[in-house]
């Protein structure tokens, strides 16, 4: 036979908090409170199976559970001292929904049940109190009938406003006790008016209505969407949980209110909650009333003139207090509790896993390992690596009033608010001036690079999650929204508009990058502190973690944050990416555009000593650690001159003829420029750049090291390589370099020379390019576009439509595609070991900072990954949980 029901009463319980799958969270806890000895309302939990039985025979109940119904509604009688039927003291109870994870005001819950004609009058004369009973009778009729018996709940309110307006009063609080009565004698009627039949009056049928209604709500719009969001299965169903009623709101001495045994915004080890004397739960959230702390140092600190539960009711906070010790103690986590009074007397009604911000998390954990109530391993498993991000970037205020006004993708975390601008010059020229700004573009380029640094946050119409604005937001840490939705930027006219608003250059927006939002004028921001804690975790992180976390960075900016973040080492620096700002991008054009070798030269030399200085301070910076250098790799549309002011300031760099040059320009210009003349293409067909790039990073390793006094840890990279005859073609030249350098300067410049795989032919091929490279990192990015033939620029068209129908779980751009990619990457890093044991195996894609991404290549065996710097700590925490195979699941807010 099986078992439905599960009893519980203070002492004993049939259930525990190991049944959660079984009963629920909040069965669960309740049978574990009553374990416990607490004082917990005798009830019982009827099984998640019940609910899976219901859904599996067409909504009916299984046969054999009325029998088990009644044994444990009997249990709960004789622990109450009263039963349904109780002319004296007729038993009431609740019915609450209740499933494995937490899933708060999604589905149904029906209080006061077993009110009935007869027993309105009882409970009447047992809490002395007419008013009362007629209020929570009519109360239940509302619920009930809306809840179980589907009539709509608006036929009550109007009929509540109909009756009052006759009566001459506006508020509930002005109705006596025979307003009540007449209210539930008008709510009966529209029950029988609607259903044919009159209000259930047995207790019985309508604890049978109520359980039946908790089950069906498991599949109501509401909860069907929470579980989509939340990720959680339809399979795992809700428990009902009844328990006898106790009253908030019998009198001054009853109060109800909810506590955590921690302040879940700060962590602070401090009882901390809020309560209302005289109420019910629903008062308490509502809203209509405000709240009271429940201690005395959070009312003084809250300046509230109200009284505390400390002071109003001592002996009852200083239990409460101890319980909410004991259970902390108990399931070694911060607890969020439900408790009321009923005249005098503490009851439980809820113990979970408090949700808590990120600093509070943070905190908790820490504490917690250094209180011994966790052990380090905990505290690592138990912080989300998604949610440091809360603490590395400013946010917006919880507080603040805001007027979302479109959407996109959380391109880059943290937020920002800025007067609009849509031009780099004009970006930089203001924020010269001390103003903010917001640079808003319909894409950026690398021509936008100074307008993005000088600018509080970035939004763009249109591009994905690896666009040229996401990926070098990220970079620099700043927020970015972009493929915002119904977003049109209008550069003649200087202005945007979206969602029928129009808002001109100069006018006040607010990014929210974490969350995707466009939010019109300034919000407040909040900027958390790196706390202790936060260096003390990521202490524990790194002593666990066997995964090096390196940093993507080219600029000395980035590079020392990196650093400050524990980067150890840089893992890309894009070469290309140097070359964004002011004249340089001149003379990369010159150069891209340069019809001869000559041509091309007379470039080069140009941007040697800018490389030389560039390269000397990265190894100044890293002082030591590894510098992986990618040669150049520019895409070519993200590189070619597009408008005529462009094409004149190359025209006149290289005394060319502008027209000339335009159509040069369009000679080069490509349909498919990611899968073009890029990468180490160019250095095949251009080898006087790669003798350029590896004369700059020689001479500033060797200048670099005269003044550090320590030798720099080159590694050159070859980008876009599908075989190893181009790697050996390129190895040549630097080889030819490096002699060259060691003849002039009379030192050997050591260096390591790799390759990235970003090409599935280069994967499948990698056991042949380790003969060459000695290190291999996956360019996860590319790999991914190639491997999915999806476009990094243009995947958000169809992406979200995709990930809506079911058909790719998340986006491949930011959490590798493990069946896909990730088997690539497994089978390059198999064969590249086979061939060179020793070989340097790492990441250098976005999904180097994604924490599910980062516990795939933990087990696929890579050495680093390198990830934008401001990723660096989700990256470090990330690789430790990778390592203990332990994973944040829940509990930060
Ligand atoms: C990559 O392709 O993953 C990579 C790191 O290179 P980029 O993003 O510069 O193409
Ligand atoms: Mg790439």
């Amino acid at each position: 036979m099986t078992k439905w029901a599960y009893s519980f009463r203070q002492g004993e319980a049939e259930g525990a908090a190991s049944m959660r799958e079984l009963l629920g969270g909040k069965g669960a806890g309740l049978a574990e409170m009553a374990r416990l000895g607490l004082p917990v309302p005798p009830g019982f939990t009827l099984t998640t199976e019940v609910c899976s039985y219901f859904y599996a025979h067409d909504k009916t109940l299984p046969p054999d559970l009325g029998e088990q119904l009644d044994s444990a509604l009997a249990k709960v009688g004789a622990v109450a001292g009263h039963g349904f039927d109780d002319a004296d003291w007729p038993l009431l109870v609740s019915v609450r929904s209740g499933g494995r994870a937490s899933m708060p005001g999604m589905m149904d819950t029906v209080l006061n049940l077993g009110l009935n004609d007869r027993t309105v009058g009882a409970l009447a004369r047992k809490c002395g109190d007419e008013r009362f009973a007629f209020d929570c009778y009519r109360r239940f009729i509302e619920m009930y009938s809306s809840v179980v018996l589907g009539v709509e709940h608006h036929e009550f309110e109007e009929a509540l406003d109909a009756f009052k307006e006759r009566r001459g009063l506006t508020l509930d609080a002005h109705l006596d006790a025979s307003d009540w009565q007449a209210v539930v004698a008008l709510y009966k009627d529209i029950v029988a008016h609607h259903k044919g039949a009159d209000f259930p009056q047995d207790p019985r049928a309508q604890l049978m209505g109520a359980i039946k209604a908790v089950f069906r709500s498991w599949m109501n719009p509401r909860a069907l969407v929470y579980r989509e969001l939340h990720n959680i299965p339809a399979d795992w169903g809700t428990a009902v949980n009844v328990q006898a009623m106790v009253f908030g709101n019998m009198d001054d001495s009853s109060a109800t209110g909810v506590a955590f045994s921690r302040n879940p915004s700060t962590g602070a080890r401090e009882f901390y909650g809020e309560f209302l004397i005289n109420a019910q739960g629903e008062d308490v959230v509502a809203g209509m009333r405000t709240p009271q702390p429940i201690s005395e140092a959070a009312r003084i600190a809250g300046k509230s003139e109200a009284i505390s539960l400390e002071k109003a009711m001592p002996a009852v906070y200083a239990q409460f207090k101890s319980y909410a010790e004991k259970l902390e103690a108990h399931y070694r986590d911060m607890q969020d509790m439900e408790f009321t009074v009923e005249r005098g007397k503490l009851w439980m009604l809820q113990t979970r896993g408090g949700k808590r911000t990120a600093p509070a998390a943070l905190k908790i954990a820490v504490d917690m390992a250094n209180e011994g109530i966790i052990t380090r391993e905990d505290a690592i498993a138990r912080i989300d690596p998604a949610s440091l991000d809360q603490l590395l970037h400013p946010t917006l205020d919880p507080e603040a009033k805001r007027a979302i006004l479109t959407s996109g993708l959380p391109a880059s975390p943290g937020a920002a608010y800025g007067e609009i601008v849509f031009d780099t010059q004009e970006a930089v020229a203001l924020a010269n001036e001390g103003r903010k700004v917001i640079l808003v573009r319909v894409e950026t380029s690398p021509e936008d690079i100074a307008g993005m640094h000088a600018a509080e946050g970035i939004l763009t119409a249109r591009g994905g999650m690896t666009s040229h604005a996401a990926v070098v937001a990220r970079g620099m840490g700043k927020p970015c929204v972009t493929s915002a939705v119904g977003l049109r930027v209008d550069y003649e006219d200087q202005s945007l508009s979206v969602m029928g608003r129009r808002f001109a250059k100069g006018e006040m927006i607010t990014l929210d990058g974490s969350a995707g939002h466009v939010i019109a004028g300034a919000v407040k921001m909040q900027r958390p502190e790196l706390t202790g804690e936060f260096a003390v975790l990521m202490g524990w992180a790194d002593a666990a973690r066997r995964l090096k976390v390196r940093a993507n960075a080219e600029t000395p900016a980035d590079a020392r944050a990196a650093r400050n973040f524990g980067a150890e080492g840089i893992g890309l620096a894009r070469t290309e990416h140097m070359f964004f700002e002011g004249e340089r991008i001149v003379a990369v054009r010159e150069m891209i555009l340069a019809d001869n070798t000559e041509g091309r030269r007379a470039a080069l030399a140009k941007l040697l000593p800018m490389q030389r200085d560039d390269f000397k301070e990265l190894f100044e910076i890293m002082a030591g650690l590894p510098v992986t250098i990618r040669l150049l790799d520019p895409p070519l549309h993200e590189f070619l001159p597009h408008s005529d002011a462009e094409i004149a300031s190359v025209a006149s760099a290289m005394g060319a003829d502008p027209a000339k040059l335009r159509k040069r320009a369009q000679e080069l210009s490509e349909f498919n420029p990611m899968l073009g003349f890029r990468g180490v293409r160019l250095a095949v067909a251009f080898p006087e750049i790669v003798d350029m790039q590896a004369r700059a990073i020689f001479e500033a390793a060797i200048a670099a090291a005269m003044e550090t006094g320590k030798a720099a840890q080159i590694e050159i990279m070859v980008p876009l390589v599908f075989a190893c005859a181009e790697l050996d073609f390129v190895k040549a030249r630097i080889e030819e370099t490096a002699r060259a350098v060691e003849e002039e300067t009379g030192i050997r410049p050591g260096y390591h020379l790799g390759t990235m795989i970003e090409l599935p032919r280069a994967a499948l091929r990698a056991g042949d390019i380790a003969r060459t490279a000695e290190f291999l990192s996956f360019g996860t990015n590319d790999l991914t576009q190639t491997a999915l033939g999806i476009s990094r620029d243009d995947a958000s068209a169809f992406l979200g439509t995709y990930r809506s129908k079911g058909i790719l779980p998340a986006d491949p751009f930011v959490t590798i595609d493990q069946e896909g990619v990730g088997e690539l990457v497994a089978i390059g890093c198999w064969r590249a070991r086979e061939a060179r044991q020793d070989i340097g195996l790492g990441v250098c894609g976005e999904h180097g900072g994604d924490p599910a991404s980062i516990a795939f290549f933990d087990k696929a065996g890579v050495d680093y990954v390198s990830c934008s710097p401001f990723r660096v700590p989700i990256a470090r925490l990330a690789a430790a949980q990778a390592a203990l195979g332990r994973y944040a699941s829940e509990g930060t807010a």
